[in-house]
C-alpha cells in the first residue's frame, strides 16, 4: 500500500509518498514559506537529486494542489493519506480515520496548539474534498501519551480549572517514541521491557515506555516543558512568568516568544541553537558554549532518571532525532552523568555513524544503550495501512 504522509505546519507542508510494505520512499518534499514571500517547494523523487521549484504558495490549498500535480508524474499511485496532527487533546488515544466528527474535534482542541492544528485541519479538509475516494487518517502526536497513569498526567492545580480548560500533561513526539519502541523491540527481541526513549532534536523530549505503554514523558500541556531545547527553556519555576510580567514589564506574548524562541541552548551559549555550533564553540574554549553543554547533559540525565523512576527500573535507553542520532559528544555527555546506574558506553561503538539501529554500550553495561534513527513518516504510514485495511 502506498501512503502519502502529510505534515502541515503554519507556514510549511512536508510530504512523503512511501510503500508501507517495502518502506521504499518514492517521493518527498517540503513546501516552504506558505503565505510568505519567496515560497518554494523542495522536491525529491525515486532517488534523484533535490529540485527547487519556485512557485507562489499563498495558502495551504495551493500547496496541496502543487503537491498532487507533482505526484502525478510519479508512477506509484496514492492509496491513502496520513496526516500528522500535533495536538489530539482530550479526544484521541490513537490514530483515527477522518470523518466530520474527527475533523471537528481536531479543530476543537486547536487552542492547545494554535500554530499547528488549524492548518492541519484545513489540509485534511482540502484532501478530503479533492479526493473523496481516498481515506484520510489523522495521527496525533499526543496519542501515545494519552493513557499514561493519572498521577503522571494530572497537574496539582484546582480541579474545576483543569476540567474546564482541559489542562493536563499531553506530551508530544508520541509518534517518534512509539516508533522507537517498535524498532528497538524488533532489533533486540524480547530483551526490552523498560525503555527510556531520548528524542533529542531542536525540540526534545523523553518518554518512559514499559512493555509498549507510555508511563510518563517530559513535555507537558505544551512542548515547552521538560528538557532544555534549541530555543526553548524547558522547565523553569512557573513563577518566573509572573516575575517577568510584574517586575520585567513583559507582556504575555513577549514571555511566550522569549521562552519558546529566545531561550534554551541559544540563550545560554549566546551563539547558536544548533548543537554542532555549540560543540565547536566549546572545543575552542568558549565558556558559554561549555555551560550550554553542561546544562544540557545535566538536565537530560536528571530527567532520564525521572523516567526511570516512573517505571521503577530500566533495561534500555535509546537516543534518536537530530542530536541523538548524530552527536556522539552529546550522547557521551548525558550517559557519563548516569554512570552511577552502571551504564558503560563503548567509545568506538559510540563513534560509529550509520542509519541503522546500533548498540553503543559495552557488553558488561548494566543497561543497554542504543542509537535508533526515528521514522515518524513510516509509523504514520503503518497506522494508515492498518486502519484503512480494516
Ligand atoms: P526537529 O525535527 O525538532 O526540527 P531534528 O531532529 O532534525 O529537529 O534535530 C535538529 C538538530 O539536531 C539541529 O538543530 C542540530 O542541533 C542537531 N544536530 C546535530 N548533529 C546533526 C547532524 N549531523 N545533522 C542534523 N542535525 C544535527
Amino acid at each position: 500500500m502506498n501512503v502519502l504522509v502529510i505534515n502541515a505546519g503554519s507556514s510549511s507542508l512536508k510530504y512523503q509518498l512511501l510503500d508501507v510494505d517495502t518502506r521504499e520512499v518514492y517521493a518527498k518534499g517540503n513546501c516552504e514559506r506558505i503565505g510568505i514571500e519567496g515560497s518554494f517547494i523542495g522536491h525529491e523523487e525515486n532517488g534523484s537529486g533535490k529540485q527547487k521549484l519556485e512557485v507562489a504558495l499563498p495558502d495551504h490549498k495551493t500547496a496541496i494542489d502543487h503537491v498532487f500535480e507533482i505526484l502525478e508524474n510519479v508512477p506509484q499511485k496514492v492509496d491513502g493519506i496520513g496526516h500528522r496532527v500535533v495536538q489530539g487533546g482530550w479526544y484521541f488515544p490513537e490514530s483515527a480515520i477522518v470523518d466530520e466528527d474527527v475533523l471537528a474535534k481536531v479543530r476543537e482542541v486547536a487552542p492547545l496548539a494554535p500554530l499547528h492544528n488549524y492548518a492541519e485541519a484545513d489540509v485534511v479538509e482540502i484532501c478530503r474534498n479533492k479526493f473523496p475516494e481516498l481515506g484520510n487518517v489523522i495521527v496525533p502526536d499526543t496519542a501515545f501519551h494519552y493513557n499514561m497513569p493519572e498521577y503522571a498526567w494530572r497537574y496539582a492545580l484546582p480541579r474545576d480549572v483543569c476540567d474546564k480548560l482541559h489542562i493536563r500533561k499531553y506530551g508530544a513526539h508520541g509518534t517518534s517514541h512509539r516508533y522507537i519502541w517498535r524498532a528497538t523491540k524488533q532489533f533486540l527481541g524480547d530483551d526490552v521491557h523498560k525503555l527510556v526513549s531520548l528524542h533529542l532534536g531542536s525540540g526534545a523530549s523523553l518518554c518512559a515506555i514499559e512493555d509498549g505503554r507510555c508511563k510518563d514523558t517530559t513535555m507537558g500541556l505544551t512542548p515547552l516543558d521538560g528538557l532544555i531545547m534549541g530555543t526553548r527553556c524547558g522547565t523553569v519555576d512557573p513563577a518566573t512568568v509572573f516575575f517577568l510580567s510584574r517586575e520585567g514589564g513583559y507582556s504575555i506574548d513577549e514571555i511566550d516568544t522569549m521562552m519558546n524562541k529566545q531561550s534554551g541552548l541559544l540563550a545560554v551559549s549566546a551563539k547558536s541553537n544548533d548543537s554542532r555550533d555549540i560543540e565547536d564553540g566549546a572545543a575552542e574554549g568558549d565558556e558559554k558554549c561549555q555551560m550550554a553543554l553542561d546544562m544540557f547533559y545535566y538536565r537530560t540525565a536528571q530527567l532520564t532518571a525521572e523516567m526511570v523512576c516512573s517505571m521503577e527500573g530500566v533495561d534500555t535507553m535509546v537516543f534518536t532525532a537530530g542530536i541523538g542520532e548524530n552527536s556522539d559528544v552529546m550522547r557521551q555527555g548525558v550517559m557519563d552523568r548516569l554512570a552511577w546506574l552502571g551504564i558503560k558506553i563503548d567509545p568506538a561503538k559510540n563513534a560509529v555513524r550509520s542509519d541503522e539501529p546500533r548498540v553503543i554500550s559495552t557488553d558488561d553495561s548494566a543497561i543497554k544503550v542504543l542509537v535508533v534513527p526515528t521514522n515518524e513518516e513510516y509509523m504514520i504510514a503503518l497506522d494508515v495501512a492498518e486502519l484503512l485495511s480494516k
